[in-house]
């Protein structure tokens, strides 16, 4: 299957940089990353494609077993993953921060969906920042429930 999980972990000076393809299930085994202990831990979750309850129990217990003290930071996180921070207890360990995601955006003009990369500073009060179709320039609106695409945010340290 070309959906098969792959991680490329790098570190350097203390942090890490984790990059993660594919879909996360059981037969994902983040034992299998070596490096040393690190500060901060940044893992980019752009090119994951799926993950399942068995692949959300691995990542769980993978966070837990890093550093109590390092730093986790989520970059570029798919809408599968949103939803899991969201709705998992411990997906998302406690003092992790979301950098930055993917939201759906829809242009209303042009009837085109978009998943738009927005850092979480951008959204202010659980509003979706306002963004403009690339296609005709139109303003797009938000295509899910700001309330709960967004609740992870008041967890973000
Ligand atoms: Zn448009």
């Amino acid at each position: 299957m070309s959906s098969k999980f792959h991680v490329t972990a790098t570190e350097k000076s203390g942090e890490a940089q984790l990059e993660f393809a594919g879909v996360i299930d059981e037969d994902v085994d983040f034992t299998q990353i070596k490096l040393p202990e690190c500060k901060v831990y940044t893992f980019n979750f752009a090119g994951v494609k799926g993950i399942n309850s068995c692949g959300i129990r691995e990542w769980v217990h993978f966070s837990e077993s890093l550093p109590a003290a390092a730093k986790l930071v989520y970059q570029n996180c798919t809408q599968i993953i949103i939803e899991q921070i969201n709705m998992v207890a411990g997906f998302f360990r406690a003092g992790s921060e979301v950098q930055n995601f993917y939201a759906p955006y829809f242009c209303e003009s042009c009837d085109r969906e978009q998943k738009v990369l927005i850092t979480a500073a951008a959204v202010q009060g659980l509003a979706a920042p306002s963004v403009n179709c690339p296609e005709c320039k139109a303003e797009m609106e938000f295509d899910a429930i700001e309330e709960q695409y967004f609740r992870f945010l008041k967890a973000n340290a």
